[in-house]
Parts: C-alpha cells; structure tokens; sequence
C-alpha cells in the first residue's frame, strides 16, 4: 500500500520558522571576503553607510548558524506563509515519468514572488534603526513591488530605480509599487551622476539592473537618512530566503520524503540559496553524500556555465565593493530579447563557492524552451508560472524525463519562485511564436569580461 500524499501540504502557522539558518556555518570553505577595489577587506562599519547595522551584521556573519527572525517579521509572515509545499501530480502523469514531482510555491503573495521574505526583513531592520526610507533597482519589477509591500507596512519611504526596458514594457508593475505609495524612477535616469554620464554618451540606453544599483546606491548615501537594499546576490538575502528551504524541509519530513534531486533557478541566487539551504548542511555535513542541486540558468545570461569565478563589481558604475563570484562582467547586458527574468550578470558568493567546490551543478537553457516548459505547467497545474521560475519547471521537467528514460523513480523538489501575471508580453511572442533564442558569443562575453577590476 502506498501512502496518500496530498496535492498541497500546508505547514501549521505555528510552524513558521523562528529563526533563519546561515548555511556559511556549515560550509567547510567560506566564500571568498568582500574587499575594497584595492584588495582591502571589507569591514562590517565600512557597510554602515549603505546598508543599516543589522544587516551589514548579518552580511558578513559566517558563524551565526541560527539567526532568530524578529516576532515582528514572523507575524507578517503569518499573512501569506506557510508556502505550501505541492506535488505536482498532473506534470508526472503527462509526462509518464517514475519520478515524484514537487515544487514550492511562493507567489501567494501581491509580489508574486519569493522576494517578500527578504523585502519584509530589510524593510523592518531599517525602520527599527530609526531609518526615513530606503532606495533600490528593480528589473522585472518583483522586487520593487515586495519592497513597496514591505516600507508601505512598515512605514518607510521608497525610492525605486526601474530599468528603463522593463519600465516601458510593465507600466502596472509601476501602478502596483505606486499604490504601495513608491517612487518608481525609469533608469538610467537624470536624477543621480551616474544616470547622467550614462545618459550623456548613450541617450537611448535601455539600462540594465548594474546601472540601476549604482543610481540607487548613490541616492541612498548622499541622501541623510537613507540606506540602499538589494533583493539577491547578498548574504543577507539568502539567509531571509533560507525560510523557503526550512518550510519544504519540515514538509518533506511530515511526509516521509526526501529529495533527491533539488532544482532552481537562478537570477542571483537568493531563491536557489533559500531553497537548498537545509538540504545542502545534510550534503556537506555527511547526511545526504547523494543529494544533487542544479542552478537553472538563462543561456542568454550564463553566469554559472560561461562566467569566470572572479573579483567583480557587484554594479555597472563599479561603486560597489568586489565580490568573488560567477560573473560575465558587470558590464554585461543580455540581449534585448530576452523575456525570462534573471538578467544580473553576477551570482551570490555563497553559490559560487558551493558551485566551484563541486557542490552543485548548473545547466542553461534557451527561453522558448522555458516557455514550453510554462505553458505545459500551466495547462495541467493552474498556476502561470513567472518565466523565471519556469527555468526551475524546464530544469525538473528534464530530470524527469531522464528517470523515464532509465526508470529510477527519483524525487525531485523544485522551487516555484512566482507567477507571472505581469509578464504577458513575453508570453504573448511565445504563443504567436515571434519568440527568439538569443545566446551571447564567445567574444561577446570576452569583451565584458575583459574589464574585470584587476586584484
Ligand atoms: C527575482 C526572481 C527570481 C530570481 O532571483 P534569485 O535571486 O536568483 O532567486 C526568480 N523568480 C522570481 C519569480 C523572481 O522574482
């Protein structure tokens, strides 16, 4: 007899985690320290006029291995968390596969997306400094809106620097981060000096999310009462994140389940980072030797499988301290045509570490086979997918495709980042098929690697 697995398990509220877990205390590496274009490193007050003190704390905090969520964060995840863990029973039987399917939903939230559980974070530690507001970039828009979510109820100001393209191609996502009382900017824009120097050689420059954190850095330390967040890349965010991994870990448990495959895509690593985090302490600390995590990542943005494990910028306008990670170069911008999301041209150091240590393994793919991948989700699970988690849908799709070819009935867990409402553009040239792959060349991407600061 086999047991009964339901279609969506929701944990208990009481459940929500109480604190979050720092997987760099586990690991036996850590990731290489952020330093100084000089080769400096980086101290925690050298962070104060960016980031508020809690956060630069938990930026650079390898040791901490549990980091209790203040009750005030936990009660506003008690609104839209538990995320339930779901078995995606309809994908299994089209596709005739041996394998169990699961994913972990996290666009039950206005976002539509992960990005609220760091959003929610960063916005209370900067109120609970005393902080007026905050600034940051959005790309897809994502982001921005979590935030506005976050500083509308915390009751902070919000300054957001849009990538122009996004900006003119998602005029809601605007309306939406509006109602939540944001200032949504077009990036590159005339309000910083980065966004004029840009703007002054290359008019009709599109922007891209480098140049959007450097406009919004600069606002937030010229500006008296202000600090800069950002909703990836960073320790911080993967920490907060890593209550993804914790919910699907005690919901795998209730159910007698345990992965053996976990997959996600990956922007900059915050959602992948959050999902693993939990899995990959049992892979490293000995408990699961057989565990497999693979990054799902655009070919037209391939940090992992094309990008160089160096010192970069975290931004275009290289204000930011150097992080040791994948990039392609901050310079980098992914073709126009690219829809998918996931367009930063750097990966979280965690990541990176964890990914040239051997720990993990990465794939690309090409848009269009990301949307057949959503369109097919959508059909038989009824949720849209966002096109970025689509990259994890196309990611689980071939796995089990692979386990019906040799007959292993492996488990796999994926993570469903968001929905994709807002991205109907994309799904529009996909289902009149005016869809394009788009794949850097080789000198394409020498020629922004070529500018890698040198230390
Ligand atoms: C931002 C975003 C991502 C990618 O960001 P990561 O930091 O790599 O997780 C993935 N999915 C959705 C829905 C997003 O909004």
């Amino acid at each position: 007899m086999s047991i009964t697995i339901p279609h969506r398990l929701y944990l208990p509220e009481a459940e929500i985690p109480t604190s979050w877990y720092n997987l760099r205390a586990d690991m036996k590496e850590q990731p290489d320290p952020m330093i100084t274009p000089n080769g400096d490193l980086i101290k925690e007050e050298d962070l104060y006029p960016v980031f508020c003190k809690k956060l630069a704390h938990q930026e650079l905090d390898s040791e901490t291995r549990f980091v209790e969520i203040p009750e005030e964060i936990r009660e506003v995840y008690k609104v839209y968390r538990p995320s339930p863990l779901c078995r995606a029973y309809n994908l299994e039987k089209a596709l005739g596969t041996p394998a169990k399917i699961y994913y972990k939903f996290e666009g039950n939230n206005t976002s539509g997306s992960h990005k609220l559980n760091s959003a929610l974070a960063q916005a209370f530690y900067a109120k609970d400094e005393g902080l007026k507001g905050v600034t940051t970039e959005t790309g897809a828009g994502q982001w921005g809106t979590a935030l506005a979510e976050s500083t509308s109820y915390f009751g902070l100001d919000l300054i957001v620097y849009m990538v122009k393209v996004s900006y003119n191609q998602k005029p809601f996502r605007k309306a939406v981060m509006e109602t939540f009382d944001a200032k949504v900017i077009a990036s590159p824009s005339d309000t910083t000096n980065v966004g004029r120097s840009i703007l002054a050689a290359d008019p009709d420059n599109s922007g891209s999310l480098g140049v959007a954190i450097s406009e919004a850095v600069e606002v937030a330390v010229t500006t008296e009462g202000y600090r800069y967040v950002l909703g990836s890349v960073l320790n911080q965010v993967l920490l907060h994140q890593s209550v993804i991994g914790l919910e699907a870990y005690a919901a795998m448990e209730k159910l007698d389940e345990y992965p053996d495959i976990v997959i996600g895509c990956a922007g900059g690593g915050s959602n992948l980072g959050g999902l693993i985090a939990p899995f990959m302490r049992d892979k490293i600390t000995g408990k699961a030797t057989g565990l497999r995590v693979v990054a799902v990542e655009p070919a037209s943005c391939p940090s992992f499988t094309r990008g160089k494990y160096a010192y970069d910028f975290c931004d275009t306008g290289k204000m930011t301290p150097l992080a040791k990670m994948y990039t392609l170069g901050s310079g980098f911008k992914p073709s126009a045509n690219h829809a998918g999301g996931l367009r930063y041209h750097g990966m979280s150091p965690i990541l990176s570490k964890l990914y040239h240590d051997g720990y993990m393994e990465a794939v690309a793919v090409e848009q269009t086979a990301v949307f057949e991948a959503a369109k097919q989700f959508a059909q038989l699970e009824t949720i849209l997918p966002a096109p970025e988690s689509a990259h994890a849908i196309r990611g689980a799709i071939d796995e089990a495709l692979r386990c019906k070819e040799t007959g292993e009935a492996k488990t796999i867990l994926f993570g469903l980042t968001g929905t994709g409402y807002f991205d109907m553009t994309a799904y529009a040239q996909f289902n009149d098929g005016t869809m394009t792959d788009y794949i850097p060349t080789d000198a394409d991407l020498e020629a922004s690697l070529a500018d890698l600061p040198q230390v």
